[in-house]
């Protein structure tokens, strides 16, 4: 593969040449595992284009991407999209930007609304395509860049059914705050574990859009957050450095508030309290090979 052709010492035209550099000076062990990997982004607005950009830029494998919008030119104050691309879909938008950046990348567009049942029939069919195993996915990991509390808890749902890690973006309708977070089924808390308005209140009560209302928007914040989140789910997909579980960002004082939740034994949603059983018993297993290493 191309990325294999980089082994080398020299520093030519190849694209991926400065992402080779990061095994040499051993920051990733093995960065072309890269090309194995699948990312399912969920929501191709200011934030998840951005994050789709540069997960193809990394050349990730295969990027499956959903949002049930078009572009629109309300949409320019944000990167990623062209005015000329205004009526295009949001996802065969972003495929013909980034099918020319990287054609390496397997790209998968679905244009759908996932909290339809219909929709959300499309996105767990499609994530669990692939797959080796059959209560597993097709895909190392979900960023939900949604906008609205609706879709999070609809991939949230989707997670915990099958298992799925995935990491959650959002930013606040003022556009000066943002934050990701990791969620692991019945490891952390999930998106129903803790109500997301109270849990925000104590790092940041504007975090989460309200229905209706005209939000701000800047291509700062967004791309910073983009940034965030795609840099922890590199350090997860590549293991090296540390994941962040919770990580807020304050752009008024350039604060960034780190913190973990942990998942609550009377979460309502179903699928989190099984897998949250299914991890407690799996914990001698864990501690025993955690010992052997
Ligand atoms: P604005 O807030 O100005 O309307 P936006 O809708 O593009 O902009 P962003 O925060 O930039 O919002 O991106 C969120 C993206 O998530 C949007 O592209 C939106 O279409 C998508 N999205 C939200 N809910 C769903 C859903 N249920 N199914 C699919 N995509 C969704
Ligand atoms: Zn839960």
């Amino acid at each position: 593969s191309k990325i294999k052709d980089m082994s080398a010492e020299v520093v030519d035209n190849n694209p991926y040449s400065r992402l080779m550099a990061l095994q040499r000076m051993g920051v990733v062990e093995n960065y072309e595992r890269i090309r194995d990997y699948s990312v399912a982004i969920v929501g191709i607005g200011g934030v998840g284009s951005v994050a789709a950009e540069m997960l193809t830029r990394c050349g990730i494998g295969r990027l499956l991407l959903y949002d049930y919008d078009t572009v629109e030119l309300a949409n320019m104050n944000r990167l990623f999209f062209r005015p000329e691309q205004v009526g295009m879909t949001k996802t065969d938008a972003a495929v013909q930007t980034l099918s020319g950046i990287n054609p390496d990348v397997v790209l998968e567009s679905y244009s759908l609304n996932i909290t339809t049942v219909k929709g959300f029939e499309t996105f767990l069919a499609s994530l669990k395509a692939q797959s080796s195993h059959e209560r597993s996915t097709g895909v190392n990991l979900v960023l939900s860049c949604v906008d609205n509390y609706e879709a999070r808890m609809v991939v949230n749902q989707a997670c915990n059914e099958l298992g799925q890690t995935w990491m959650e973006s959002g930013v606040s309708e003022d556009a000066v705050s943002g934050h990701i977070q990791l969620l692991v089924p019945g490891e952390t808390a999930c998106f129903a574990c803790a109500p997301p308005l109270v849990v925000a209140s104590g790092v940041d009560e504007r975090t989460l859009k309200r229905e209706g209302v005209c939000a701000a928007s800047l291509p700062t914040t967004m791309g910073v957050v983009a940034g965030l989140l795609v840099q922890n789910a590199l350090k997860y997909l590549l293991n090296f450095g540390q994941v962040s579980r919770y990580l807020g960002y304050n752009s008024l004082k350039d604060y960034f508030p780190a913190m973990e939740m942990r998942p609550n034994p009377q979460c309502s949603n179903p699928a989190c309290v099984l897998r949250q059983k299914e991890y407690m018993e799996s914990k001698p297993a864990r501690d025993a090979a955690a010992k052997t290493k």
